[in-house]
């Protein structure tokens, strides 16, 4: 989750940077001009879309996203930083094998790799209800045995690769309910162990009351957005007392101050009581 929102004022924001670069003479010196901010940690625009990626999250949560909050800063550590900085390696290595891959295959080859992450065709965006778009960008698409499938690369610990079975992990799940209805394909996952970097690979074909699962979550989104309701806690957290201090959930949720303010509708007194009590207790910087 990205957490810094810019506040440049137009006369130097990069996109009047770039626009000016467009417009130029002399593209290469004010095209570097117009990147250069993003080096130094300006911001890129949010895209008010659901992504497939965090489709797990609750509809309270999409509704701050896609209501445009602020996002709070979440302190990342630097174990976390380098988990997922090997997890962006493993996709780089695997993407690579799959690129040479597609460039080695002949037609009628039982594996094609008919897209590798950077193609237009990896990536889609649909809206699915009002004010809900949906987006996902698969890693690559290909196609095996003649059924076509999204791939999606995931490296994960020991642990958690020993007790994968024959289903991907409920977040992955939900991740691949997206790329059905964005890619109408089923997904296949590459799961490579962090500390053996062996393979499992697990096919997942949503069923339908999977699909049925996600078609809920979106509509109850629109409506919410259409009503301009914050909905309720998300549902793992419903029942705690400070749901944002004790879950680990809301501890990344960039969200946690607005959602501790607004509260939750139907639940006014309880809630008052909790926010003076509240103030006893330590808030994460
Ligand atoms: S702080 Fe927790 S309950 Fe609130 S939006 Fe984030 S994940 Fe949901």
């Amino acid at each position: 989750m990205s957490a810094k929102r810019g506040g440049s004022s137009p006369a130097d924001s990069p996109w009047e940077l770039m626009r000016l670069a467009v417009q130029s003479g002399s593209p290469g010196a004010l095209l570097e001009q117009a990147m250069t901010p993003f080096f130094i940690g300006h911001d890129f625009p949010r895209h008010l879309r659901v992504r497939c990626s965090s489709l797990d999250f609750d509809v309270r949560y999409w509704y701050f996203w896609l209501t445009d909050v602020p996002l709070e800063e979440i302190p990342r550590s630097a174990v976390l930083q380098r988990i997922l900085d090997n997890g962006t390696d493993v996709h780089t290595r695997t993407q690579k094998v799959l690129y040479a891959l597609q460039q080695a295959q002949s037609d009628g080859d039982m594996v094609q790799v008919d897209a590798v992450e950077g193609y237009a065709d990896t990536l889609a965006t649909k809206e699915i209800y009002p004010g809900v778009a949906l987006s996902g960008h698969a890693d690559a698409l290909v196609t095996v045995n003649g059924t076509p499938y999204v791939l999606e690369i995931k490296s994960i610990n020991g642990g958690d690769w020993r007790q994968l079975k024959d289903q991907p992990t409920l977040k992955h799940q939900w991740q691949a309910r997206g790329y059905t209805l964005l890619f109408d394909r089923p997904t296949l996952f590459l799961y490579e162990s962090k500390d053996t970097q062996r393979y499992k690979w697990i096919a997942y074909d949503p069923s339908p009351i999977d699909m049925m699962a996600l078609q809920t979550k979106l509509h109850a989104l629109s409506e919410v957005l259409q009503s301009q309701t914050p909905p309720p806690f998300c549902d793992q957290v419903s029942d705690s007392v400070f749901p944002k201090y004790t879950i680990g959930s809301c501890a990344y949720c960039p969200f946690q101050r607005h959602c501790h303010e607004v509260g939750q509708t139907g639940h006014e007194e309880e809630f008052a009581f909790l926010t003076n009590r509240g103030e006893q207790h330590a808030r994460p910087h």
